[in-house]
């Protein structure tokens, strides 16, 4: 497309930290930068591919990030939507799968692109691939994605399947049970088969239920912990068992699985494979948790499990209703496609 007409395009970049905008000091540590706009300064060439407006909402490391960020970044986007043709969030790579997986459910009703990305390596330094993840970002948010993604090293994925899988490689992402929606090389060539359809709007008044459990289970658990689990008036735990969602059928936790389900305790199990899905019927294990109340993760990762699950605990009164949406894609989460 030339460049003329390429600039026509407005496209919103909205920094919230990470290693791509952050520098080292003299103590080696990485440390985000005080005036982010240099980000921008010191590639102007990315205003041939569109005009350009810099946010800065926060600017932490994404250990940092909380769910509060996540309802900041979604008003932002809802705000300015009519104001331009995509979005760009550049974000921490260590927690971007669960801001992506929350952007997905908060703005299922926007169809514009929102390209979330990061880098490994920060923009300031030699071999970065913040540059071409920064540029491949904003290309994509030119174009006609009506997705909340995560772009890295030259791949797109749809933001709700994604998982950080390294903390030293270019390539860390993966989406273990959905195929890429696009690639970037020589040419951009996108996926739209894979690609969303439909505008949802399942919660126009968002609130994250943050007492949810996160609980791995693993050869020689104590089973005492259950005794003092999960803490008072917590809503849900998500219990990542084994394979298709296999837990031991030890008689403490099976015992603690049916008074917690009884008291109202949403339980859903969860795998600790990424690629596959949960089948609570295969195993004994998993007719056991079934039989006890427990409600299937399906092929969710667990951080999109997580996210849906304090944002259905936040919004929903109703279990019935809670475990309904829970195992149903909202926004592409699960289902769908299976890859093998
Ligand atoms: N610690 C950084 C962060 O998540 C890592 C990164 O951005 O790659 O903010």
């Amino acid at each position: 497309m030339p460049t003329k007409l390429r600039n026509r395009r407005k496209v919103i970049i909205i920094h919230t930290g990470g290693t791509i905008g952050m520098v080292q000091g003299k103590d080696g540590v990485l440390r985000p930068l005080q005036n982010p706009e240099m980000l921008l300064h010191s590639l102007p060439e990315l205003a041939d591919i569109a005009e350009l407006e810099l946010r800065v909402p926060f600017n932490l490391d994404s250990s940092n990030v909380q769910p509060s960020h996540w309802l900041q970044l979604a008003g932002i986007v809802r705000a300015e939507q009519n104001n331009c043709d995509g979005f760009v969030i550049l974000h921490g790579t260590d927690t971007i799968a669960y801001t992506a997986a929350a952007l997905s459910f908060l703005l299922a009703d926007v169809m514009q692109p929102i390209i979330l990305t990061g880098a490994q390596r920060p923009l300031c330094m030699l071999r970065t691939d913040a540059r071409t993840n920064l540029t491949d970002a904003i290309e994509l948010a030119t174009r006609d994605i009506p997705e909340t993604a995560v772009l890295f090293n030259n791949t797109l994925w749809r933001g709700n399947r994604t998982q950080k899988i390294s903390s030293n490689r270019y390539s860390a992402f993966h989406s273990p049970n959905y195929p890429p929606l696009g690639q970037l090389g020589l040419h951009v060539t996108l996926n739209r088969e894979y690609m969303r359809r439909e505008r949802q709007n399942f919660f126009p008044t968002p609130h994250f239920e943050t007492k949810v459990l996160c609980l791995k289970l693993h050869p020689g658990f104590t089973a005492t912990l259950f005794d003092i689990l999960p803490p008072a008036n917590f809503k849900a735990v998500l219990l990542q068992g084994f394979g298709a969602g296999n837990i031991p059928l030890h008689p403490r936790l099976l015992q603690w699985l049916e008074a917690h389900s009884k008291r109202g305790l949403t339980i859903a199990i969860a795998s600790q494979s990424p690629r596959g899905c949960v089948d609570l019927s295969l195993y004994e294990g998993g007719r056991a948790a079934q039989a006890c109340g427990a409600i299937s993760c399906r092929d969710m990762t667990i951080e999109t499990s997580l996210v849906k699950m304090m944002l259905l605990q936040g919004t929903r009164s109703d279990r019935a209703e809670i475990e309904q949406l829970f195992t149903t894609a909202l926004a592409g989460e699960l289902g769908e496609e299976q890859m093998s």
